[in-house]
């Protein structure tokens, strides 16, 4: 069966899995959404003893139906090899009561590369299959993680190039220098002077620019998507929590069938998004738990169903989660509207005009899944210390959110399952805000000094993606007004200074 590929603002046209990867985003601003949901065709008790390509095989082929098994497989091995550090790819740990997902074990430290090592492959396979003839341009907006992922993921690709725009004092030393420090012909980097949401609504108006579209066409390029708007990012996101959930059953953590709660620490809502899917496949997961640190425009929106970004923008310790517009909650804003592309397209309509949406009681109700909670600074920084002491573990700020939220909805809810916390990246990326948090004294120490100490306390061997930048040239140092995306993308293009 062929799954076809929808827009979420405009029901008349499909469009196949490879042709929606290539796109990135629809022509009307919308994000493609398969037409319906698929599910798992083999059963929990076999996915048990398979290994983390095996089972991304098994999740992808249901989203990725006119992908051949040869293509497929051929992107898997390629994406999930010694890039990573462990050949489990995503290694489950418990800490305390609660199992830890790392997905940091990728070649930039941050759960971003368990999608964006394979996204090149795909994008590539779709272009082939698509007889693209174009140079493919990536445009990408980070809030730190994405930006570095993706230009590990596509430097040197050939027939790609990349631009990554990141908030250029909106990340930490660590994320700045992985990207501005990357090499690679096609890779550019761009500090903008303005916070993320402006880096994504920027490119997103790039994507639904026409008269641009046009130019670059004409000189041979074509755009696309790096971002979790790319629906070939949050496909491969599926993979890890089906494959924690065999791995919790190999391991006899839990029965079969046994529901858990999942959750996720969340920006722009693909990763939980992501778990959604899963569950939709089949997994046995009960509770989404959508876990928000100051910038708690989703939190809110669990509470009320009023989705309002009216609000002080917060610079936090959990960069990667700073988004006041979260993408991917479009997407499940049009499947709660019941696929009513033109219902989601108004109230997309409203929080572009008006900053904010409400969407029906009868909407809210099929939220039933979701739990919103969040952390503040001082309680992020709170757990990091707490868990440390009690277990020796350090994990890093966005982690901790999570872990914040997941302590707190067990108390208030007294629900008892087990839980799984997704923790999105490495504590050395993030050592600064790490370090201080567990004890004051590190505050005058500098960046590398305390990733030395980080070793240190955690017992665990400083990750080859710092070692990499502690003496690497600065290769990148582009800087931007956010009006000014559109002129800095046409002079890369044309090769200018
Ligand atoms: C991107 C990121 C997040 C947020 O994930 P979303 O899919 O955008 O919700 C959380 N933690 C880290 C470390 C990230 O890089």
């Amino acid at each position: 069966m062929n799954l076809l590929y929808k827009s979420t603002r405009n029901a008349d046209r499909t469009v196949t899995a490879s042709e929606a990867i290539l796109k990135g985003l629809a022509e009307d601003g919308g994000l493609f959404m398969p037409t319906a949901l698929p599910k798992l065709d083999v059963t929990l008790s076999e996915l048990k003893g398979m290994s983390y390509q095996e089972t991304a095989y098994a999740v992808m082929k249901q989203f990725l139906t006119d992908f051949t098994e040869e293509e497929l497989k051929k992107c898997i091995d390629r994406a999930y090899d010694q890039k990573f550090d462990t050949e489990v790819i995503a290694p489950l740990v418990k800490v305390g009561d609660t199992y830890h997902l790392e997905l940091f074990h990728g070649a930039t430290i941050a759960f971003k590369d368990m999608a964006l090592s394979i996204l090149p492959h795909l994008l590539t396979t779709a272009a082939k299959k698509n007889d693209v003839k174009n140079d493919i341009v990536i445009l990408t907006a980070t809030s730190g993680d994405t930006g570095k992922a993706a230009l590990a993921g596509f430097a040197d690709v050939p027939g790609t190039k990349i631009i990554v725009f990141y908030p250029k004092n909106g990340v930490s030393k660590v994320q700045e220098l992985q990207m501005v420090t990357q090499k690679g012909e096609n890779t550019s980097v761009v500090a903008i002077h303005g916070n993320f949401d402006h880096a994504q609504t920027g490119v997103k108006e790039l994507f639904e620019d026409k008269e641009l579209g046009k130019e670059l066409a004409d000189a041979g390029y074509q755009f696309s998507s790096a971002n979790s708007i790319n629906i070939g990012r949050l496909v491969p996101q599926v993979v890890y929590y089906v494959y924690a959930y065999a791995k919790l059953l190999e391991n006899e953590e839990i029965a079969e069938g046994e529901e858990i709660n999942v959750v996720v620490p969340t920006g722009n809502f693909g990763n939980i998004l992501a778990a959604y899917f899963a569950k939709n496949m089949g997994v046995p997961i009960a509770k989404l738990v959508c876990a928000s640190n100051e910038n708690k425009v989703l939190f809110d929106f669990f509470e009320t169903g009023k989705y309002d970004r009216n609000r002080e923008f917060v610079l936090t310790s959990s960069p990667s989660m700073d988004i006041l517009i979260s993408s991917n909650l479009e997407r499940l804003i049009y499947l709660i509207a019941g696929a009513d592309a033109e219902k989601n397209a108004q109230l997309m309509a409203a929080l572009k005009s008006d900053g904010s949406y409400e969407i029906t009681p009868e909407m809210k109700a099929k939220l039933a899944d979701f739990v919103g909670g969040y952390a503040t600074e001082a309680e992020t920084a709170e757990v990091i210390a707490d868990t440390y002491k009690k277990t020796g573990y350090v994990m890093d700020t966005h982690t901790a959110v999570a872990a914040y939220v997941a302590k707190k909805y067990r108390e208030d809810s007294k629900d008892e399952k087990k839980v799984l916390v997704a923790s999105t990246a490495s504590p050395y990326k993030f050592a600064r805000s790490v370090m201080t948090a567990i004890d004051g004294k590190y505050d005058a120490m500098d960046e590398f000094a305390l990733i030395d100490e980080l070793e240190k306390i955690s017992g665990t061997k400083i990750p080859n993606a710092i070692e990499e930048i502690r003496n690497a040239n600065i290769l990148h140092t582009r800087e931007c007004d956010v009006d000014q995306m559109k002129a800095t993308v046409k002079a890369i293009l044309k090769g200018e200074e």
